[in-house]
């Protein structure tokens, strides 16, 4: 259930740009690009409470 929004990808998510700083996975950027080419916070320094956005179970 709500599972099917879609975003539009000219609006990615807004990431704490302070946190992305000194990321080395995101170098900066408080996102990332997933293979879909979909932008997403970066999980390494968007530390997020409890999202239940979508697939963050992927391997
Ligand atoms: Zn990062």
């Amino acid at each position: 259930m709500a599972h099917g929004a879609h975003r539009s990808p000219l609006l990615p998510p807004r990431p704490d740009l302070g946190l992305a700083r000194d990321c080395e996975v995101c170098l900066g950027w408080g996102t990332v690009i997933t293979r879909d080419g979909d932008h997403e916070l970066c999980h390494a320094c968007q530390a997020l409470p409890g999202d239940d956005e979508d697939a963050v179970r992927q391997g």
